[in-house]
C-alpha cells in the first residue's frame, strides 16, 4: 500500500484505535458517537480480541454472562440472548461481532493488520503509527486497546523446536475445528485457567493425556448453567441503573449468590456450614466479606483444599493436585466442575515437575528426569506476558524518542492505569496498575473507554494541549496499588503472572490495582472534574488554540 503523508501538522484521523476485543469495540463507537474521525487496527481476522484468539476447547468466562457485557447500549441489553451463565468462548466472539456490527464500527477496522509502532512527533503533537501492511496514520490520540492476555508466553523449556508431532497453544489455538486430538497420545504443559478447562475436553477424545504440572491451583465449582429468566428480565428493564450499580461495587460486578456474612464474626458451627453452602452454590470466592482477611482466607484455603482432595481417587494425585504453596487468591483461581475428575479416567495422568521437572522435549515425546513421554501432540497452556508484554510487542517512542521499554525497564509505571508520563495523549485500556482481572474486564473496558474519550472531549474543548501524568502522580499511583496488593494474601508472595513471576528476567512489579472498581472509577473522574491536576498539559501546537499549560 502506498505511504501516504498528510501536511504537515495535519492528522489523518482525530483518533486511532488499536485492538478490537471489548475496548476496542467501544472506543470505536464512542469516537464516532462524539463527532472524531477514526481508525481501527486488529491483528486478527475478526473482532473479539482475547476471545478470538482463545479457541481451545472448553474455553469460557467465569464471571457471569449477566455482568460480563456491556451495558452502553440498551437495545444491546435486550436484544442478545445468553445461552448460558458463563458463556463459551465461540459465543463471547459471536457477541462481539454482533456488537460491533450493531455499532457500525466494522467499517472502520483494517484486519490482518498488526501495528508495529506508535511515534509521538514532537513538532506536531501527533502519534505517527505504522503498520505491518506498510501504512502509517497520524492522529491526535492513540488508544491501544490491546489487552492484557494477548502476548503469549513463548515456552522456556530446551528442545521446543525439535517436537516432531503436532504443537499448539491454547493462547491461539487453530480455527474451525481443525485439530483432531481423536486417538492421539496428548501432553499438556501448564496448570493455569487455560489448562484446567483444556484437558477435560481433550481427556474426551484422546488416548492418553498427560498434564504437566508445574504448580496445583485452586480449582472450585463453576457458576455455569442456564440463564435465570428473572434476572434477565431485570437486567433489561433499566440496563443503564445496572451500568451505574456495577460503578459503586468492588469488582465491577453483582455476581449471583454472594455471600455477605463475615467469616471471623461465625462460631465453628457457624462457619463449617457457611462454607459448605458457599462450596455448593458454587460462590465460594465471594462467600465473606472479611475473606482477605489472613485468618478467613487460611480457613477458606484449607477447605477448599479438602473439596478439591474428595474429588480425586488416587490419594498421590490428589495431594499433588492440591495448591499447598500459596493461598486462595495469590495466583488466579481456576473453576470447573469436571478438571479434577478428569484425573480419576485411566487415561489421564499428572506429571508433578516439581517431583520429575522436563528435562527437554526430544523429537518423540518430553522427556523429564524419570521417563520420556511418547507423544502425538504437545499442547502450550504457559500462560501470557501479561499485561506489559503486549505494549513491548509494539515499538513505542514518546517525548524525546524514549521508548515505552526504556519507560518501564523497572516494570510498568502510569497514573490511573491508562496514561504514562512521557507519552502525551496516548492511552491504554486494560492496562497495568487497573482493576484490570481482579475486576469484570467488560466493565473495566467499559469505564476506562469512557474516561479516556471524556478526558479526549475535554482536551478538545481546551485547545488539544498535550496531557500527561505528572511523576508525581505515577509514584503516587505505584505506592497506591502496593498499598492494596499488601492488604490481599498471597499477592506479594506469590509467583503469578501478576507480578511478572512467570516470565524469566522481567521486572517483578504488582501489576494490578485492587483498591476496588468504585474506588479506582471516582478516582479517575475526580481528576477530570478538577482539571486534570494530576497531570501536566502543555500547550497545543496550532497557534491561536492554545491553553494556560500547567504541571501536574
Ligand atoms: P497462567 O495462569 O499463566 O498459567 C500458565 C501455566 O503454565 C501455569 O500452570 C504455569 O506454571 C505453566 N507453565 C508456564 N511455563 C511453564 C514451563 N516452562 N514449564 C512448565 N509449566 C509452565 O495462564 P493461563 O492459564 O492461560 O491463564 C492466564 C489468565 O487468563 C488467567 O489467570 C485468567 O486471568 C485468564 N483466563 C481466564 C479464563 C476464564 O475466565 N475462565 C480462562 C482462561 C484464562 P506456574 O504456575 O508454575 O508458573
Amino acid at each position: 500500500m502506498m505511504e501516504h503523508q498528510p501536511p504537515t501538522g495535519q492528522p489523518d484521523c482525530d483518533v486511532v484505535v488499536v485492538g478490537s476485543g471489548f475496548a476496542g469495540i467501544y472506543a470505536l463507537w464512542q469516537a464516532r458517537q462524539r463527532g472524531l474521525s477514526v481508525r481501527g487496527f486488529e491483528r486478527g481476522s475478526d473482532v473479539g480480541g482475547t476471545w478470538y484468539w482463545n479457541a481451545y476447547p472448553g474455553a469460557r468466562c467465569d464471571v457471569e454472562s449477566y455482568n460480563y457485557a456491556y451495558f452502553f447500549s440498551d437495545d444491546i441489553v435486550r436484544d442478545w440472548n445468553w445461552s448460558d451463565a458463563c458463556a463459551g468462548q465461540a459465543e463471547i466472539q459471536r457477541y462481539l461481532r454482533f456488537v460491533a456490527e450493531r455499532c457500525e464500527v466494522v467499517k472502520d477496522i483494517a484486519f490482518n493488520t498488526q501495528v508495529l509502532s506508535a511515534r509521538f512527533e514532537e513538532d506536531t503533537g501527533l502519534w505517527s503509527i505504522r503498520t505491518s501492511t506498510g501504512e502509517t496514520v497520524r492522529c491526535r490520540y492513540a488508544v491501544l486497546a490491546i489487552g492484557a492476555l494477548s502476548d503469549p508466553k513463548a515456552p522456556d523449556i530446551p528442545g521446543v523446536a525439535d517436537f516432531a508431532g503436532e504443537a499448539y497453544f491454547t493462547s491461539s489455538w487453530p480455527k474451525h475445528g481443525t485439530v483432531d486430538l481423536h486417538g492421539k497420545r496428548v501432553g499438556v504443559i501448564g496448570t493455569g485457567s487455560s489448562g484446567v478447562q483444556v484437558v477435560p475436553e481433550i481427556a474426551k477424545v484422546a488416548a492418553e493425556v498427560y498434564v504437566f504440572q508445574r504448580t496445583a491451583n485452586y480449582v472450585t465449582p463453576t457458576r455455569a448453567g442456564p440463564m435465570d429468566p428473572k434476572l434477565v428480565a431485570a437486567l433489561r428493564e433499566d440496563p443503564q441503573a445496572v451500568r451505574r450499580a456495577f460503578r459503586e461495587t468492588y469488582g465491577g460486578h453483582v455476581p449471583q449468590g454472594m455471600g455477605d456474612e463475615r467469616f471471623l464474626e461465625l462460631d465453628a458451627a457457624g462457619r463449617e456450614r457457611a462454607l459448605q453452602e458457599a462450596w455448593d452454590g458454587n460462590y465460594i470466592g465471594l462467600a465473606f466479606r472479611d475473606a482477605y482477611l489472613p485468618e478467613a482466607n487460611a480457613a477458606i484455603s484449607d477447605f477448599i483444599r479438602g473439596q478439591m482432595q474428595a474429588q480425586v481417587t488416587d490419594p498421590w494425585t490428589a495431594e499433588h493436585l492440591v495448591p499447598w504453596d500459596h493461598p486462595y487468591g495469590g495466583k488466579r483461581p481456576c473453576q470447573s466442575d469436571v478438571y479434577l475428575q478428569t484425573f480419576n479416567q485411566p487415561h489421564v495422568r499428572l506429571i508433578a515437575l516439581p517431583e520429575t521437572p522436563i528435562e527437554q522435549i526430544v523429537p518423540e515425546g518430553i522427556r523429564t528426569t524419570a521417563e520420556t513421554i511418547p507423544l502425538d501432540v504437545i499442547v502450550y497452556a504457559t500462560g501470557f506476558d501479561a499485561i506489559s508484554g503486549p505494549v513491548f510487542a509494539i515499538d513505542i517512542a514518546g517525548i524525546g524518542g524514549c521508548s515505552m521499554k526504556d519507560a518501564w525497564a523497572d516494570g510498568p509505571a502510569n497514573y490511573l492505569g491508562t496514561m504514562v508520563h512521557g507519552f502525551p495523549n496516548l492511552f491504554l485500556p486494560s492496562s497495568a496498575m487497573s482493576p484490570s482481572v481482579l475486576s469484570n474486564m467488560a466493565t473495566l473496558a467499559e469505564q476506562q473507554v469512557d474516561f479516556i474519550f471524556d478526558t479526549v472531549g475535554w482536551l478538545d474543548a481546551h485547545g488539544r494541549p498535550r496531557l500527561q501524568p505528572s511523576p508525581a502522580s505515577q509514584e503516587h499511583w505505584r505506592e497506591e496499588t502496593l498499598r492494596f496488593a499488601q492488604r490481599r494474601p498471597g499477592a506479594l508472595t506469590t509467583k503469578s503472572w501478576y507480578s511478572g513471576a512467570n516470565i524469566p528476567g522481567k521486572a517483578r512489579v504488582f501489576m494490578v490495582y485492587c483498591g476496588g472498581f468504585k474506588r479506582y472509577h471516582e478516582t479517575c473522574y475526580r481528576e477530570l472534574e478538577n482539571g486534570f491536576p494530576g497531570y501536566e498539559l502543555m500547550a497545543s501546537p496550532q497557534p491561536g488554540r492554545g491553553i494556560q499549560a500547567h504541571g501536574g
